[in-house]
């Protein structure tokens, strides 16, 4: 079979031990081959630069399946059998609400659910559209009610003006975090994680340095719901199964999650990713 266009899932999903050019240690599973174009085209093909297993890859019907999403999931499912510590599928619970700083987890989910096949699954405190402070519509699936700890790998919650605090957004956030699984907020995220308890176990970071008049107007006069003893003044924080970050370290938080789902086999693999995304 021919090689379908626009796929470069066997350019991502596994590991390559061998030396591309960009990346002398090879590719660790989950991560994008610096070669790999924008519309997934290998930029080495037909050069002598272009490694041998990426050559003697040839598409099959077994591997490539009928769409890149069968691909990648062979591929990563391929990588766990033949490796230790491989990459899992699973879903990731992500709260919207209307007003929500869409950006802050938009690059978060992307490399979950674009580079980790990880699903997304969009919650909501009811099953009505979201509209977020740039525009954008969101459809919830589930409701923060009926979503299970036990069905997700992770939680993410993303920043925004939401005075709307409900025990049951506080039970799943606690359930989550007492489970050992991932909860993340970015930006006033973390107010919820605040209100829910976990902020007193963990070092954290927030958007929300100084609990101001403004924003005590801005959350129904209520007092300053984060222990500041363990607030760090910095971008991006990680402490057990707890991710927070400012708004403005969106790319941080997301290498940070991505990281924490083991994107990256070496600390070197995801400073030279952070570095490539950043420019510097
Ligand atoms: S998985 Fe198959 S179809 Fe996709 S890029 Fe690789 S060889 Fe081509
Ligand atoms: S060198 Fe080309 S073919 Fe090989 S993994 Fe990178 S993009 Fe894919």
């Amino acid at each position: 079979m021919e090689c379908r266009k626009y796929c470069g899932a066997c350019c991502i999903a596994p590991s390559i031990s061998s030396s591309i050019p960009g990346m002398p240690k090879g590719k660790p599973a989950g991560v994008r081959c610096v070669q790999l174009n924008s519309d997934n085209s290998c930029r080495l093909f037909g050069l002598p630069e272009r490694p041998k297993v990426c050559s003697s890859l040839k598409p099959s019907k077994e591997m490539c399946g009928e769409s890149r999403q069968f691909a990648l999931e062979y591929l990563y499912k391929l990588e766990e059998l033949t490796k230790s510590g491989g990459i899992n599928m699973g879903k990731i619970l992500v709260f919207m609400y209307n007003d929500m700083a869409d950006f802050e987890i938009t690059y978060a989910t992307h490399l979950l659910g674009h580079e980790l096949s990880k699903e997304i699954v969009p919650c909501a405190y009811e099953k009505n559209t979201i509209k977020s402070k740039g525009g954008l519509l969101f459809t919830p699936i589930i409701t923060v009610a009926k979503a299970k700890a036990d069905d997700y790998e992770g939680f993410l919650i993303p920043g925004g003006w939401n005075p709307v605090v409900k025990t049951e957004i506080l039970d799943l956030i606690k359930a989550f975090y007492t489970s050992g699984k991932l909860v993340a907020a970015i930006c006033a995220g973390p107010r919820y994680l605040a209100k829910a308890g976990i902020l007193d176990d963990v070092k954290y970071t927030t958007s929300i340095v100084e609990w101001t008049q403004a924003r005590r107007e801005a959350f129904n006069n209520e007092d300053d719901p984060f222990p500041r003893e363990n607030f760090i003044d910095t971008r991006v924080v990680r402490d057990k199964n707890v991710i927070t970050s400012k708004g403005i370290s969106f790319v941080d938080f997301a290498i940070e999650i991505a990281d924490y789902f083991g994107m990256f086999k070496e600390a070197d693999d995801k400073e030279a990713f952070y570095d490539m995304i950043t420019g510097k």
